[in-house]
């Protein structure tokens, strides 16, 4: 007799993950498996605890109870650069650009903490070159690459949420952590932005965060509304979407009205994201 296979590891396991503010409950008993690869968006209303939920995963924040486990170690108490060696990538609501730099600088500089000899190897020239190179790859991977050489602060709004996805996806992340990266961006630079995610290798898994439920739609295979700290509902998108608790929860407004139409062709490639307890 065969064994059955293994089921695949989770490359993120977040466990009853509960975050207090005062006697106010913001992530409430949230857990979640993540499978390699996952594309994964976490929606819900406003002040539903969707950004907490990220800090508590890339450690800017502390869970009062629970634990976040990344491709099985437990990193609940580590702190976020540690985390960020282990492979946990942010791009922020506000994209993090320094102005005054070249665009190619601005990816040069997020790399370094992730180079293999990262103490003292800009004193090497051919080890800087070749940092710089993959950079440049980077910049290329969302479209910068002619810019290279602009201060930063010449670059659009959407232009700049490329650059920061640039320096996001230094040292090649196991789990990218998206907050709200089509707000504010036109329509043309949403479609660039989908173009960029959806070409992302597989090895690198996603949790998304956004408003925009066309994008959730495009991009995520599964879906996790959060209300009230709480989760609802999780599963695979179009059916997360249709969920008449969404709605409720949305209270009638764009993203519930979206969602009634069901997500458009493309959502649900990937494997579904387990939940727990
Ligand atoms: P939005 O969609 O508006 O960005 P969200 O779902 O990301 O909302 P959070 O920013 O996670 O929600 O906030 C969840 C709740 O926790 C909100 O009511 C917020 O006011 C509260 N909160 C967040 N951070 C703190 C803090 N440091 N101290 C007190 N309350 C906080």
């Amino acid at each position: 007799m065969t064994a059955a296979p293994a089921a695949e590891s989770p490359v993120l396991d977040l466990s009853a993950l509960t975050r207090r503010y005062g006697s106010f409950t913001a992530v409430d008993d949230v857990s979640l498996r993540l499978p390699p690869g996952a594309r994964h968006a976490v929606i819900g209303p406003n002040g539903a605890g969707k950004t907490t939920l990220l800090n508590l995963i890339a450690g800017t924040d502390r869970p009062d109870h629970g634990t976040v486990v990344l491709d099985g170690a437990d990193v609940t108490r580590k702190a976020p650069h540690r985390r960020s060696r282990l492979g946990i990538a942010r791009s922020f609501q506000h994209p993090v650009v320094i102005g005054e730099l070249s665009v190619l600088d601005n990816v040069t500089l997020a790399g370094w903490p992730h180079h293999p000899r990262r103490r003292g190897a800009w004193r090497s020239p051919s080890r800087y070159r070749e940092h710089t190179e993959s950079a440049l790859a980077r910049l290329e991977t969302v479209g910068l690459a002619p810019l290279a050489r602009r201060p930063a602060h010449t670059l659009s709004h959407g232009q700049r949420r490329m650059l920061d996805l640039a320096a996001a996806l230094s040292g090649a992340p196991r789990l990218l952590l998206l907050d709200e990266p089509a707000a504010g961006l036109t329509d043309v630079d949403i479609e660039r932005l989908l173009g960029v995610l959806g070409a992302l290798p597989a090895s690198v898994a996603v949790i998304l965060v956004e408003h925009h439920v066309e994008v959730v739609a495009e991009l995520a295979s599964t879906v996790t509304v959060l209300a009230a700290g709480r989760v609802l509902v999780t599963g695979p998108t179009r059916e997360a979407l249709t969920d008449p608790r969404v709605r409720e929860a949305y209270n009638g407004t764009a993203a519930a009205t979206a969602a009634d139409s069901g997500p458009p062709a493309g959502a649900g490639k990937v494997a579904a994201a387990e939940t727990r307890g």
